[in-house]
Order: structure tokens, then C-alpha cells, then sequence
């Protein structure tokens, strides 16, 4: 009654298309009994975890053109090779210039619907989103990961002044909530989060539209480590929200190794093709 009462005063609005939906609504515990007690349809298969987090937020036709990343895969950068056939095999582009960080992973494609919710928290400040992306990553970090093995989660920082614009850094709004997810999904998670570990003191140019050797002169030397941190022999998972031609995760991966770090591997929700 109070559910057909709300839908009828403040029905739910697609934050792609902006269209009116009639929202399915589910509780944290069914999604995490189907999630982590189903491993044989639901365990593993990001597109329905998809789907189901972004029920409340997504109309059906918008949620359905979500593109995962899936094998076969580069082991180094995990960029997806177009050919749907084969094993994971290190990329030419790995080869010809070998990455600082030990593996990077991400959610899906960033185009189409993906890319547009993304924009939509980062440039429209939809922070609700925060909740269902955040939640996405997690579980591929669950399901790529042994959380044992990292020891400090960190968020690509942004620069205080673009900082100061938007109000927030989307990289830490996606992992604030990490612990209270995994204690939701009844998850150790054996990582620390770590918002200033690195802080960035150089105000790059946007990326979008750089070719490959821009975008690395753009950020080069763009961060240091922040003063709190403790970085020597730890191994770490670096955020991001998406991952393009890698020239950020790895300018941050070769500061955090420079201070001492054992290991960086890196997260991102979108990776571009
Ligand atoms: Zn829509
Ligand atoms: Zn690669």
C-alpha cells in the first residue's frame, strides 16, 4: 500500500533515459543469499548483479545494454579482446610497454548506459548512485580477489580545486561503504580503506580526447603520497571509476611503489575500449 501510494506521488525516473518506470524493490538479503548461495547462475555473472543493482535507479530497456567485461581477457591491463573465443593472454600493448601495476580489472564497458550512470554521479552529482555502483564493485573485487591478500583499498585522488567543484571524489564515494556491505553479504573484508594515501597536486587536463602519449605527459609526476599513509611492503588496490589507457593507475602505481609498496593492483567500474 505505501509502496503503490509513493510510486503514485513520486514515481521512479530512469536517471539515463528519464523515463517513468514502475521500480522493482528488493532487501539487501535476498540479493545476498542469490548472490553468494546460488553460485551456479547468479555467483559469478556480473550482468545480472547488474541488473538487480540497478533496479531501483535503471527502466529495463536501459539496464539491459550493460556490456561486462569478460574472458578472454589480458591478465596485466584486462583490457577484453573483441574475440569472444580463446584464453586470457597478455596484450600487445603489455608487451610493447609493460605495465608498473600487477592486474587490472574491471565491471563492464564504458559506453552506452554504463557510461552514461557513471557521468551521471560524477557530472550531475547523482550521488545515489553511489550505493548500487559501489555495491558492484565490491563484489567484483570479492569475486576477483582474495581480500586477505590486500591490505589497503585507496581512491585515485582528484585535485583539491576540482575537488572543491564537485564535492566529492567518486573514486572513495564507490569504496566508503565497503564495510558495511560486506557485513550486510556477511563478507570479511581484511582490507583498510585508506581516502589519503595518495593526494594529487597537479591539475591535469581532462583525459577525454588525449591520444595515448598525451594522456601520459599529461599525468606525469600529477601525484604524491599523502602524509598519513603507510605504504612500505603493503599490497594495494587502487580505485578508480574508469580506466582508459591506464596512464593514471599507473603514474599512482609508481608513487605507491616508489614509497615501498609490495604490490599494486587496481579496480575500476568502466574500462574504455
Ligand atoms: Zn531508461
Ligand atoms: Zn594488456
Amino acid at each position: 500500500m505505501a509502496r503503490v501510494l509513493r510510486e503514485a506521488i513520486l514515481p521512479s525516473k530512469c536517471i539515463v533515459c528519464g523515463s517513468f518506470f514502475q521500480p522493482v524493490m528488493y532487501k539487501n538479503c535476498d540479493l545476498s543469499f542469490k548472490i553468494f548461495n546460488d553460485e551456479s547462475t547468479l555467483a559469478y555473472n556480473k550482468k545480472s548483479i547488474f541488473n538487480k543493482l540497478m533496479l531501483p535507479v535503471l527502466c529495463s530497456a536501459c539496464s539491459s545494454d550493460f556490456v561486462p567485461v569478460e574472458s578472454p581477457v589480458c591478465p596485466i591491463c584486462g583490457i577484453m579482446f573483441k574475440s569472444r573465443i580463446g584464453d586470457d593472454h597478455i596484450c600487445g600493448e603489455c608487451i610493447k610497454s609493460p605495465k608498473k601495476f600487477r592486474m587490472a580489472r574491471a565491471v563492464g564497458i564504458y559506453e552506452g548506459t554504463f557510461m552514461k550512470t557513471i557521468q551521471r554521479l560524477k557530472y550531475k552529482g547523482k550521488i545515489q548512485l553511489t550505493r548500487p555502483l559501489g555495491m558492484l564493485l565490491f563484489f567484483v573485487f570479492i569475486k576477483y580477489w582474495n581480500n586477505k591478500k590486500i591490505d589497503i583499498i585507496v581512491p585515485v585522488p582528484l585535485h583539491i580545486k576540482r575537488f572543491r567543484k564537485r564535492g566529492f571524489n567518486q573514486a572513495y564515494l564507490l569504496i566508503r561503504d565497503w564495510f558495511s556491505y560486506a557485513d550486510a553479504f556477511n563478507v570479511k573484508l581484511h582490507s583498510k580503506i585508506e581516502r589519503d594515501a595518495l593526494v594529487k597536486n597537479k591539475q591535469t587536463e581532462p583525459q577525454t580526447g588525449l591520444d595515448r602519449k598525451q594522456r601520459l605527459a599529461n599525468v606525469k609526476n600529477a601525484f604524491s603520497i599523502g602524509s598519513s599513509s603507510k605504504i612500505a611492503g603493503k599490497s594495494i588496490l587502487l580505485i578508480d571509476d574508469v580506466y582508459t589507457t591506464g596512464a593514471t593507475a599507473d603514474e599512482c602505481t609508481k608513487v605507491l611503489l616508489n614509497e615501498g609498496a609490495k604490490a599494486v593492483d587496481v579496480l575500476t567500474l568502466a574500462r574504455g575500449m
